[in-house]
């Protein structure tokens, strides 16, 4: 088959991130189909025809497969080993596995993010060595992590499945290190050094078959309790500070040689220094500001890619936004309406419900887009502060 023949795409998950995807595909004349478990799902209204079966069951991915030209992804929560059979046997997956396979163990990622010479915080890998005996912290440190020139306090990640900082534990001593690591079945975990950083910066990419790279601008993203809270866009930070983060993306994606689309997230130390948190695989919470103010959103630019298209324009089509995270807040059914209409009538004000049958604290019911004549940090703040003052009043 060749890329212009691509018309039936298949999409490995179904939350939030594939209903997305939903008018682009419209816009480029392109059939959706996902394999979700659960019928509820956000995507399944854009694509009514779901494989319902768990996303990392291969065998739905091969009768998936029978009604799609390619096969993308929504989530890393793949699995890697089953969906080789599959591309063995010629199912084609954009992104394809070999540019997946280093990044879904964030040990893994982090040894490849080294290999490619990436700025990122130190680390290394720990498993419980020493578990038996009572623990200080002085022997830690110098057991394993002085080693790697690491120290209190530390940074521990569960290596697959995480998300939204959850498996993610700042950790003070040895005796919390351990708890945790019981807590977290004592599997292998990814530790690094903490970094004290002075904003964490985020940036999305895209990279089309032909391998031609785009990115889109550098946003600030603003987290609470792990979770992302909010995205100022454009970040305020140097041109020269800019130009690193888009080379990153571009060795990045260009070595991977992704086609889609990839989220980086960076940490800027108060030295200036960015370095590398972490890459996810798909479209990313930072970029959810590009459907309203770029002139092409990142659902359609990773669609473009998937479907061999030219990928279109990333610049905005505004001078500055903020995307605000609508969390749930409290175990409910209610949809918000009020509060959603109340929202929506603010000026240059977008509000994306992503239709999701229950809220439970932290879960994302949806997002705000607001578009800004200004950049100034200070005056994106107070939009959103003043949006949030309405969703959590
Ligand atoms: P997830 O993949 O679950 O989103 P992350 O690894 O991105 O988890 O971590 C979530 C958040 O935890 C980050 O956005 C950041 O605020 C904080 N964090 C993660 N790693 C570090 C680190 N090494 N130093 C300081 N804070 C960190």
């Amino acid at each position: 088959m060749t890329d212009s023949e691509i018309k039936k795409i298949g999409i490995i998950g179904g939350g939030q991130l594939a209903w997305m995807m939903g008018n682009p595909a419209q816009k480029l004349g392109l059939k959706l189909i996902i394999q979700t478990p659960n019928i509820a799902d956000p995507a399944v209204s854009i694509a009514p025809d779901p494989i319902l079966a768990p996303i990392d069951d291969p065998a739905a991915t091969a009768k998936l497969a029978n009604y799609c030209d390619t096969i993308t992804f929504e989530n890393e929560f793949i699995n890697l080993e089953g969906l080789r059979e599959l591309a063995a046997k010629g199912i084609c997956f954009r992104p394809s596995l070999e540019a997946l396979a280093p990044l879904l163990d964030k040990y893994e990622q982090r040894l490849y993010l080294e290999k490619i010479g990436i700025p990122q915080p130190q680390f290394t890998t720990w498993a419980g060595e020493i578990k038996k005996e009572k623990i200080t912290d002085t022997q830690l440190s110098n057991q394993y992590l002085n080693q790697n020139k690491l120290d209190f306090p530390i940074v521990i990640k569960a290596r697959r499945h995480g998300y939204d900082g959850q498996g993610t534990f700042i950790i003070k001593d040895s005796d919390s290190l351990e708890k945790t690591w019981q807590k977290l079945g004592q599997n292998p975990l990814l530790v690094e050094e903490f970094i004290p950083f002075e904003r964490e910066l985020a940036v999305v990419a895209a990279r089309g078959v032909t391998g031609e790279v785009v990115v889109y601008p550098v946003v600030e993203t603003q987290q609470e309790e792990q979770v992302c809270r909010r995205v100022l866009v454009p970040a305020e930070i140097s041109l020269k500070l800019v130009e690193k983060i888009n080379a990153i993306a571009k060795t990045i994606l260009t070595s991977l040689e992704v086609v889609g689309i990839f989220g980086i997230e960076l940490f800027l130390t108060s030295n200036g220094k960015v370095l590398v948190n972490e890459i996810s695989p798909r479209t990313h919470n930072s970029g959810h500001f590009t459907i309203d103010a770029c002139q092409t959103s990142q659902f359609e630019n990773h669609l473009r890619a998937v479907a061999g298209l030219p990928l279109g324009n990333t610049t905005l089509n505004c001078q500055g936004a903020i995307m605000v995270n609508l969390l749930g807040y409290e175990t409910s059914q209610n949809d918000y309406i009020e509060k959603r209409e109340k929202l929506a009538n603010l000026p240059e004000t977008f509000v994306h419900w992503y239709g999701k049958t229950e809220s439970r604290r932290g879960r994302k019911l949806g997002h705000v887009t607001v578009r800004c004549d200004f950049q100034e940090r200070n005056k994106l703040n107070a939009i959103a502060k003043n949006i949030e003052s309405i969703w959590y009043s």
